[in-house]
């Protein structure tokens, strides 16, 4: 944001608490990033940065007999899917891949680069609260033990998962089906080809499906020989001890084998880290002088690498909305509707179809395997969400759901995960 209203001319200034370079979860892109790099004249630093290339995904479960192993059409018995950016083209985009980024480098030079472009970026900063009462919001932030507070004419949070203005005006509403929980490391050596079909499947990023339900590990390539490691699983599943939470990880990870053989065999080069409770909504987006960006408005679940596509495509939507408002001098939450509008419409998408994924992720597979649907489930996952309020092939999905929920018969109905898509649907 700071890079978009910098390059647009506009006086602004990015307070972060942090020093960068600093460790992030949230490492593997997708591709409607490209846009906002192109934008902001970014990608040959993305390139100059050699981030690895991130042409497709894999996804891949254990062959349980008796689980997967059915004559649906399309559907391999291992369960393995795979899908490469290239197979759909993209207006704007024009690359055949994305990136996977160590967050450290990659948001010290996006921040760099909007500093270049005219943003005052202070580091070390951390803003403690918004006076809203006045007609200019003053922001009160810690310079080392000084407090101090300038106005400005309105203010963007991005703050992500500390959700600053969220809490402070109270607009968090808590996700209660999703309840998911993180454990992830990064390791040196480990042999990112053990279920790659092909060479080039090497820097795909690899989602291993575990026999325990709602539960799954990342493979993200960082470096040539560094990767990121991560197990997602259920709250309850979450140890309260950092022992026993790290027991978890190598316990998941020996549900399959081949990966636990490779990890055994490479290093791990940092803690283990892990994040919990990121799973909620705001009731708004946007307000009276105010608007929220990235993880700062919303975050659900990393399960198709979605977050920083979002924050970096909020951030373009969000710019267009602020230009507006200087221009008319009206910052009423109106002059914000666009933004808030075509972000719901996104985030509602990506919600639908991870709810989908997690009730029934034999299906996501079917879908990904059958030359019918192959390509509108690719346009979501490439992060092309935000053109079409209601794709159909969500709609198709979620009436394959229904058909399995209500046909105990079904040969996938006791594949049903527990939980359940419509229990939970944000009023907003
Ligand atoms: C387990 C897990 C795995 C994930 N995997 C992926 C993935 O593979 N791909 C993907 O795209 N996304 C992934 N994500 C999501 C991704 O991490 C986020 O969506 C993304 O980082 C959001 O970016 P942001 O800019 O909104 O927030 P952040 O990147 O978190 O940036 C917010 C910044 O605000 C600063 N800040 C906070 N409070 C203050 C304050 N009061 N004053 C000043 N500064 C402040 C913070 O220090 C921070 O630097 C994952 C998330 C989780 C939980």
């Amino acid at each position: 944001m700071g890079a978009y209203l910098a390059k647009a001319g506009v006086n602004c200034v990015v307070f972060e608490r942090e020093l960068f370079p600093r460790p992030h979860v949230g490492e593997s892109l997708v591709p409607s990033s490209t846009r906002v790099f192109r934008d902001l004249g970014f990608l040959e630093q993305m390139e100059e940065a050699k981030f690895p290339h991130k042409f497709g995904a894999v996804w891949t479960a254990e062959d349980r007999k008796g689980a997967y192993d059915h004559d649906w059409d399309g559907l391999a018995p291992d369960c393995h899917a795979d899908i490469r950016f290239e197979e759909r083209m993209q207006e704007g985009v024009e690359k055949t891949y994305t990136y996977h980024v160590d967050r450290g480098k990659f948001d010290l030079l996006l921040l760099q680069h909007a500093n270049k472009l005219g943003a005052a970026v202070y580091e070390g900063v951390r803003v403690s609260h918004v006076d809203f009462s006045p007609d200019h919001p003053v922001v009160h932030f810690h310079m080392g033990a000084k407090e101090m507070g300038v106005s400005a004419r309105m203010v963007v949070d991005a703050s992500g998962r500390q959700t600053f203005l969220g809490n402070q005006l109270k607009l968090k509403i808590k996700d209660t089906v999703f309840d998911q929980y993180a454990i992830h490391s990064w390791f040196d050596n480990y042999d990112r080809k053990i279920f790659a079909k092909r060479d080039s499947h090497e820097d795909y990023i690899f989602i291993h499906f575990l026999p325990i339900s709602n539960s799954w590990i990342w493979q993200i390539p960082i470096t040539d020989t560094v990767t990121s490691i991560g197990v997602v699983t259920q709250k309850k599943n979450f140890a309260k001890a950092k022992e026993e939470r790290e027991k978890f990880f190598w316990d998941c990870v020996r549900s399959r084998p081949a990966i636990a053989d490779a990890l055994a065999a490479a290093d791990r080069v940092r803690p283990f880290k892990d994040e919990g409770d990121y799973s909620y909504a705001m009731k708004q987006l946007a307000g009276d002088r105010f608007v929220l960006i990235g993880d700062a408005g919303r975050f659900v679940d990393p399960i198709f690498s979605t977050g920083v596509s979002i924050a970096l495509n909020s951030a373009r939507f969000a710019h267009r909305d602020v230009l507006a408002a200087l221009e008319k001098n009206d910052f009423s939450r109106q002059s914000f509707s666009t933004f808030e509008n075509t972000l719901r419409l996104g985030t509602k998408n990506w919600y639908d179809f991870i709810s989908v994924y997690y009730r029934l992720n034999v299906l996501f597979t079917y879908f990904i395997n059958e030359p019918k649907y192959r390509l509108d489930v690719l346009k979501l996952l490439q992060g092309d969400v935000y053109d079409d309020a209601a794709p159909p092939v969500l709609a198709k999905m979620q009436s394959m759901v229904s058909d399995v929920e209500n046909n105990p018969k079904h040969p996938w109905h006791s594949l049903l995960g527990d939980l359940t898509a419509n229990s939970f649907r944000p009023q907003l």
